[in-house]
C-alpha cells in the first residue's frame, strides 16, 4: 500500500483541484492507497471539503487537529498514522505536482533507493528577496551541519517504510524535516522540476515565519553558533591585551594628554553588542532545551474521520 500524507491549513479552495489530479496519477500505480488529509486546525471548510471526497472514496482519512500546530506537526501526524509500505508527503496546493508520483514510486520500487525526493530548479514566481535569502540560508546551513540539504528541496517525497520508521524515531519537539530527511540517511534520488504556482488560496508563509524556520533549522542541527562566543571572546581578548600594552607604553613615553573619549565609547558599544549577541545565541539553545524537556506532544488530535 502507498500512503499519501497531505497537510492542509485553510485549503478549502485547493482540495477540489487537488484530488482529481492526484487520483489520475494514483491510478497508474499498482498499489492500494490511502490519502491522509491532516487538517491543521483550519478555520474554513477544509474538513468538509475533504469529507465530501470521502463519500466517493473509502480510502480517504481526515485527521483533524484541535488548533493550528504548523506543517511539521501535520506531517508527523500523517507519518504516524500512515499504514503504507511507501509513504508520500505532498502539499495540497499542487505546487508538488502529482504527475511526478509514478516516477517517484518507480524509483523506490524498482531501483535501489529508499527515497525519492524533489527539488525546484527555478524559483520563478517567488519574490526576488525571498529567493535571495533562501539561497543564503542553504549556503550557510550546509557549511555548518554534517548532512547536506539540497537547495530548493521540497518536502515532497516518497519514502520506504524503514525510512519513515527512522524519521519517526526522532522524537524532537522542534522538527525541521528538511534536515531530518537527510539526517536519517538512506539512498535518496533527487528529481528536479520547474516551480509551479499555487492553484488556489495563498501561501501560509511570510518573511518572519521563514526567518524563524531558518533559525529552527540551524539551531536544531548544529551547535556551531555557540562557538561564536569562544571565537569572538578570544579575538577581543587578544586585541584588548595588545591595546593595553600600547596605552601603557604610550603613557610612559609620550605621556597621556587625556582625550580618549571616542575610543572608550566605541569599545563599550562593540563589547556590549558582542555580549548581547552571544547571550542571544545561548538563549536560543537554552529556550529550546527548556521546551524539549517539557516533552509536550507536537499536536493534539481532535478527531480522526
Ligand atoms: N500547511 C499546514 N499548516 C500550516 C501551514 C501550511 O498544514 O500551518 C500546509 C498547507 O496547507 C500546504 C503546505 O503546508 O499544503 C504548504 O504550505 P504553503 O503552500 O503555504 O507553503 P509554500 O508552498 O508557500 O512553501
Ligand atoms: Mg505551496
Amino acid at each position: 500500500m502507498i500512503s499519501i500524507v497531505v497537510p492542509c491549513y485553510n485549503e478549502e479552495e485547493a482540495i477540489p483541484f487537488f484530488y482529481p489530479e492526484l487520483k489520475k496519477y494514483l491510478d497508474e500505480i499498482p498499489e492500494t492507497y490511502e490519502i491522509l488529509f491532516v487538517d491543521d486546525g483550519s478555520k474554513d471548510r477544509t474538513v468538509k471539503e475533504a469529507l465530501k471526497l470521502k463519500k466517493n472514496d473509502e480510502n480517504i482519512k481526515v485527521i483533524s487537529f484541535s488548533r493550528n500546530f504548523g506543517k511539521e506537526a501535520g506531517m508527523l501526524a500523517g507519518f504516524r498514522e500512515a499504514k503504507g509500505d511507501y509513504v508520500v508527503v505532498m502539499d495540497v496546493d499542487l505546487q508538488d505536482p502529482p504527475r511526478l508520483l509514478p516516477e517517484l514510486y518507480r524509483t523506490v520500487k524498482e531501483e535501489d533507493y529508499d527515497s525519492a525526493a524533489t527539488y525546484r530548479v527555478t524559483r520563478a514566481g517567488e519574490p526576488k528577496i525571498r529567493s535571495f535569502f533562501a539561497r543564503m540560508f542553504y549556503k550557510i546551513i550546509n557549511k555548518m551541519i554534517e548532512v547536506e540539504i539540497v537547495d530548493g528541496a521540497r518536502d515532497y517525497r516518497i519514502m520506504s517504510r524503514r525510512m519513515v520508521d527512522a524519521v519517526l524515531s526522532l522524537s524532537e519537539y522542534y522538527r525541521f524535516s528538511k534536515g531530518i530527511f537527510p539526517w536519517v540517511g538512506f539512498k535518496t534520488k533527487y528529481i528536479e522540476y520547474e516551480n509551479v504556482e499555487r492553484v488556489a488560496g495563498e501561501t501560509k508563509w511570510n518573511f518572519w515565519k521563514l526567518f524563524k524556520y531558518a533559525i529552527d533549522g540551524i539551531v536544531g542541527f548544529t551547535t556551531a553558533p555557540l562557538r561564536v562566543a569562544t571565537v569572538l571572546g578570544t579575538m577581543v581578548s587578544i586585541f584588548g591585551f595588545l591595546y593595553m600594552l600600547y596605552i601603557v607604553i604610550k603613557a610612559m613615553t609620550v605621556g597621556d594628554p587625556v582625550a580618549g573619549y571616542p575610543s572608550l565609547i566605541a569599545i563599550l558599544c562593540l563589547l556590549g553588542g558582542i555580549q548581547l549577541l552571544v547571550l542571544g545565541i545561548m538563549g536560543e539553545y537554552l529556550g529550546r532545551t527548556y521546551m524539549e524537556t517539557k516533552c509536550r506532544p507536537n499536536y493534539v488530535i481532535k478527531e480522526i474521520l
